[in-house]
């Protein structure tokens, strides 16, 4: 039988249109040393420039004047690209370098590089559970899209629990018998939310049921504790955890993932993840990069304060205004919409009208009815922007006829 692709291929994507959850790029370039001024090209008369509110270059070290030094000054040393695998050529002094630095940074003894935070998840909670026998891992109901890979591709037993019930997961870990390896994955903060996992009591919970800990600390590494080494750091908890995970293209502002653990977890991952062995390390360029951007924030605390100033100042500008802002305790800062078509056209309208450029959040990033914006000001938003922001959202929001707080 004749087998039309195209008509199949056609039909997905008019799917993703009909639910108004089709995903355009914005075209842009980011100006160096004035984020977040940025310069997009969606129009025909040349470059216009925009600012940008939902980068995760949370702390603006992508452009930090010691990261771009180092980036340049190993480019020229060293060349551009690491030439292999960290077994076949590819081990080069930055990445030794940059372990010994973000194993330190978690006080563990040991840490390990990936290509980004999504392929240490994938790799590390795949391979974990695979040596484990009978391994059953509980996972939080909010996890990473790259945490859920990691483990469906264990072929492990995987028991949900609902967002932060630490209940709900004692009554899931009280069900699984006690010889049976445990392993609970969970995130310190999530992302959409913003709110933050109460890791020391699930760490208790650990300890009563013997179960291993991983903790995806990926929107916190950077920017919580006095080193910024997240929000095990914060609450003091980092050696409860057993694997701790980031990324380095976040608040690092450059590329990569990690995890932190013992020498012996360490030594598992490096020696039987697939995800790791077979690809080409991370440029050493790149790797300079972090290693100064995870340097700088190790003694300088500036941006994290500036950030956390600017979160606090746009939340309360938001929620004075009768904004739906979500109630978030950490630097992130979620506008419900509820609606994916309204998110794409309050995004649109901002974008061509007010030079503002924040993407709407649609499912699968988050549940459907929940289609929101997702702010995140930094050191560099001033309260002049955030005052504008506020006056262009309460235009629109009467514009489109949506309803504000009193
Ligand atoms: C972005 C993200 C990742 C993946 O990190 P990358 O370095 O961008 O691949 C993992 N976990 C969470 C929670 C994330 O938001």
């Amino acid at each position: 039988m004749f087998m039309d692709y195209n008509r199949i291929f056609t039909q997905a994507i008019d799917r993703l249109h009909e639910e108004g959850r089709y995903r355009v790029f914005i075209d842009i370039l980011r100006n160096k040393g004035a984020f977040p001024n940025a310069r997009c090209f969606a129009g025909h008369n040349g470059p216009k420039p925009i600012t940008v509110w939902c980068s995760n270059d949370y702390l603006a070290m992508g452009q930090h004047p010691k990261v771009v030094a180092a980036m340049e000054e190993a480019l020229h040393d060293v060349g551009a690209g690491s030439g292999g695998t960290r077994n076949i050529g590819g081990n080069t002094h930055y990445h030794v370098d940059l372990e010994a630095e973000l194993a330190d940074l978690h006080c563990k003894d040991s840490a390990l590089l990936f290509t980004s935070g999504y392929v240490s998840n994938e790799a590390t909670l795949a391979t974990l559970a695979k040596v484990l026998p009978g391994c059953v891992i509980f996972s939080d109901a909010l996890n990473h899209a790259s945490m859920i890979a990691g483990i469906r591709n264990s072929g492990c037993e995987k028991r949900v629990f609902r967002h932060n019930d630490l209940e709900h997961l004692e009554e899931l870990l009280a069900d699984v018998p006690a010889d049976t390896p445990k392993l609970i994955a969970f995130e310190s903060v999530y992302s959409m939310d913003g709110d933050v996992a109460p890791i020391d009591a699930i760490c208790d919970l650990a300890d009563k049921y013997n179960a291993l800990t991983y903790c995806d600390e990926v929107h916190a590494v950077g920017m919580y504790g006095p080193r910024g080494g997240g929000i095990t750091d914060r609450d003091g908890c980092a050696h409860r955890v057993t694997i701790i995970e980031g990324t380095l293209g976040k608040a690092f502002g450059v590329m990569g993932g990690y995890i932190a653990a013992s020498k012996m977890v360490v030594d598992v991952i490096r020696s039987y993840a697939p995800g790791f062995i077979f690809t080409t390390s991370l440029s050493p360029v790149l790797v300079a990069g972090v290693l100064a951007s995870v340097r700088h924030l190790k003694s300088s605390s500036v941006e994290r304060e500036g950030q956390q100033a600017a979160a606090a100042f746009l939340k309360s500008s938001f929620a004075q205004a009768g904004l739906p802002v979500m109630p978030s305790t950490t630097h992130i800062v979620p506008l419900m919409v509820g609606d994916p078509v309204k998110a794409k056209r309050i995004s649109d309208i901002l974008l061509a009208e007010y030079g503002v450029y924040v993407q709407p959040i649609n499912y699968p990033t988050v549940p459907r009815g929940t289609e929101r914006l997702r702010f995140t000001p930094g050191p560099a938003h001033t309260h002049a922007m955030m005052i504008e922001l506020t006056k262009a959202l309460v235009e629109i929001w009467g514009r489109l006829e949506m309803r504000l707080a009193a």
